[in-house]
């Protein structure tokens, strides 16, 4: 007879009692065979294994003959077993992590759960199924490292961090934050946005100056620090930072947007160093320069003025032996004097007291003058100065003055590194509203690994350049600052051994219809 507690589907099946069960059994071992899990019987007297799955195997590296040998407590990290037991014996079963150890020697963190039940033959045996969590437990610890590493950076007092959400609300407000600015973290977070710190005219007028930059309206609100970030840029100005009790200070901020892993802008981060301490030192040493400049050039001048007159035989013929030395002693004392109006001109740059008077020119007579100014240098150094194309009319908007000193800089150093009998040619190439100049030489050129600081104060390629030369690696530096000042820019392509050129762009206007340029045609 078909035992009536036997499931359904044996029920009409013409299967032996004992069949069924063997079935079942063969099948649970199977089952057992493909789980993930490791799972084991244990000998609760001898501590020994007396059964390991496949799954085992796979967690611990043994094979399922080698543990059946091991005693399970070798498995594990020792003292980890005192209150497994302990539990089992009080509770009957017990639940937790435990730190295992492959067969390589790594370690492998285990989800555990014992129970107890009682076999007929072995007595009181333990059923343990074990969970490999390492990937998690390895996860987790990354995820306190990175914290601990946040906390650390965040709490750094020299520097505020500050993030916020996309719309602006304060999320994060570091210790550094509330040191410079006078605010706690709970006034601000979830509440307020940066603008309470932010100096509101400051953000009006850099909304009117983006808005002219990027070609569109920037309203002068959370934009005007996100709307370059939103691309996925970095924004990095410089702001007036408001505290709390009214005081300001210049800070250097950056702000980058925060992405999470589905790739979606979760908000901003800015970082913000307050600069006040670096603008005092400069303005020191801008001061300094300013007066050390001032003081020197005045007995320079007539020093300068003296040795030429002896050089020229004002005061009577000089004996021969002297003229030599006294040649020399103009040279240099000419020398100063340029390197003294240089570093005069980079103050004045740096201080914001460099007036520009940028009226519209007309482009092709202030090259001629350029060329006739720079002729005698040329001539003296046997360099013929070509000035190319033909008057069109094109007006340039700059400083005429500033114009004549940044072309005198770029054909100096054209002169200067050319050899002897070469030409050095101006000439201009008009482009939408603006136009370019160009100044070509076919001298040994810039040696690429210069090429990036050319632009920098006191930058020359030799240094020997300045004794063999006569120079002071500012030209190009005061050029850059006269020529964005103008609101253009400046640079240059050179390829080693075949020469340099440099140019710069201003903006420009073509003549009226009826203008000049008709009349030329
Ligand atoms: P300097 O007074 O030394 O000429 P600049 O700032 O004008 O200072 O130039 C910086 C350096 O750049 C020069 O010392 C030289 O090494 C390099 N340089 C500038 N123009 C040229 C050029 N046309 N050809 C080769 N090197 C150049």
């Amino acid at each position: 007879a078909i035992d009536p507690v036997l499931p359904e589907r044996y029920r009409h099946q013409r299967i032996s009692h004992k069949e069924t069960l063997e079935d079942d059994i063969r099948l649970q071992a199977r089952m057992l065979e493909q789980m993930n899990e490791g799972v084991m019987l244990i000998d609760s007297r001898e501590d020994s294994i007396l059964y390991a799955n496949a799954g085992t195997e796979r967690l611990l590296g043994y094979s399922q003959g080698e543990l059946t040998e091991k005693n399970w407590k070798e498995l594990s990290e020792a003292n980890s077993f005192r209150h497994v037991i302990d539990d089992l014996i009080r509770k009957g079963s017990w639940q937790g992590e435990l730190k295992n150890y492959h067969k390589d020697g790594s370690a492998v963190w285990c989800a555990v759960s014992f129970s107890t039940f009682t076999h007929p033959v072995h007595g009181e045996v333990w059923l343990a199924v074990y969970n490999d969590v390492t990937a998690r437990k390895a996860a987790e610890s990354k995820l306190r490292d990175m914290t601990s590493w946040r906390e650390a950076i965040m709490d750094s007092a020299n520097v505020s961090i500050i993030s916020t959400g996309p719309d602006g609300i304060i999320r994060t407000f570091s210790r550094g934050a509330e040191q410079m600015l006078g605010y706690s973290s709970e006034e601000l977070v979830g509440k307020k946005t940066p603008f309470i710190f932010h100096d509101q005219d400051e953000i009006i007028e850099r909304a009117k100056i983006l808005s002219k930059e990027l070609g569109k309206e920037i309203k002068p609100g959370l934009d005007v620090f996100i709307d370059r970030v939103k691309n996925g840029s970095i924004e990095e100005s410089e702001w007036t930072y408001i505290r709390k009790d009214g005081s300001s200070f210049p800070v250097i901020l950056v702000i980058s947007p925060v992405i999470n892993s589905e790739d979606e802008m979760i908000g901003y981060v800015g970082v913000a160093r307050d600069i006040s301490e670096q603008k005092r030192m400069d303005r020191m040493k801008n001061e300094f320069i300013s007066t050390v400049s001032h003081e020197l050039r005045t007995p320079l001048t007539s020093i300068a003025g003296a040795l030429s007159l002896i050089k020229n035989g004002v005061p009577g013929e000089l004996p021969d032996p002297f003229k030599e030395l006294v040649e020399i002693s103009y040279n240099n004392s000419r020398r100063l004097s340029f390197l003294i109006n240089d570093l005069l001109d980079l103050e004045k740059i740096a201080s914001g007291n460099m007036h520009l008077i940028i009226q519209k020119q007309p482009l092709f007579s202030l090259l001629e003058q350029s060329v006739q100014a720079n002729q005698p240098y040329s001539a003296e150094s046997g360099i013929r100065l070509v000035l190319t194309g033909q008057d069109d009319g094109l007006q340039v908007y700059t400083d005429s003055q500033r114009f004549l000193q940044i072309l005198a800089n770029l054909l100096s150093n054209a002169i200067k590194y050319s050899p002897d009998g070469e030409i050095v040619t101006i000439s201009s190439e008009r482009k939408n509203d603006s136009v370019r100049i160009y100044v070509k030489d076919r001298g040994l050129g810039i040696p690429i690994e210069f090429q990036k600081r050319i632009f920098q104060k006191f930058a020359q390629a030799d240094s020997s350049d300045s004794r063999k030369k006569g120079g002071t690696g500012l030209g190009l530096a005061i050029s850059r600052e006269l020529v964005e000042r103008m609101n253009g820019k400046i640079g240059f392509e050179s390829y080693e051994g075949r020469g340099a050129c440099f140019y710069f762009d201003l903006p420009a206007e073509p003549p009226a219809a009826s203008g000049i340029y008709e009349k030329i045609i």
